[in-house]
């Protein structure tokens, strides 16, 4: 089977080859001499990640899915959400991002956070969603330099390292992304 993953982020892509089994083949949005940006303007998760999909499957015909992930911040009130790629505005870099969690969390005990991902899948024009969480805290400071976004401020429940420190395959066994991805697996099957 042949599943567009509508993403032109290329560490997500590599992330999700590496979790789903050989008889799922994902084309990349290159592939399919697809090269624009995807819209993404909806307040929710769910809407942006079936936004992309859809574009995808009504604008080039194929099977496809897509994922919008965001990281929520409780003692600050479930930021950035939605809005993570941006926190810092408008083409700004993970690096920004990630130093102004750090400085509105500067004297907050409370570090609890989560990362939620959805998955919007389109096959033959059926919607179906799938949902990945994956609780932990933010880190006083950054470490690691694997992975990406908010990688190096994260750590996972029950880890003491981030995301950033950890393999590729380490990260996918308990990540947001790796749960929904799963969830989409085990429909697919
Ligand atoms: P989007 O799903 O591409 O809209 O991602 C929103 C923001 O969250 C971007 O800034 C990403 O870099 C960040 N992000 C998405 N997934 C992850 C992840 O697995 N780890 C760290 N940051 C992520």
């Amino acid at each position: 089977m042949k599943l567009v993953f509508a993403t032109n982020n290329p560490n997500k892509l590599s992330e999700i080859q590496a979790l789903v089994p050989q008889g799922i083949e994902i084309l990349s949005l290159k592939e399919i001499n697809c090269n624009e940006e995807l819209p993404e303007t909806n307040p929710t998760l769910e809407g942006n990640a079936l936004q992309k999909a859809k574009y995808v499957y009504d604008n080039y015909g194929y099977n496809c899915f897509a994922d919008d992930t965001g990281l929520e911040i409780e003692a600050l009130n479930g930021e950035p959400g939605v809005y993570s790629a941006r926190y810092a505005g408008e083409d700004c870099k993970a690096e920004d991002n990630m130093q102004k969690v750090l400085t509105k969390l500067e004297n907050e005990e409370n570090r609890n956070a989560k990362f939620r991902t959805v998955i919007a899948l389109i096959i033959k024009g059926e919607e179906n969603l799938f949902e990945g969480e994956c609780n932990g805290k933010i880190t006083k400071t950054k470490s690691g330099a694997e992975g990406f976004g908010y990688d190096p401020i994260f750590t996972p429940e029950n880890y003491e390292i981030t995301f950033a420190e950890m393999s590729k395959q380490e990260k996918g066994a308990i990540s947001h992304r790796g749960r929904a991805v799963a969830k989409l697996v085990e429909f697919l099957k």
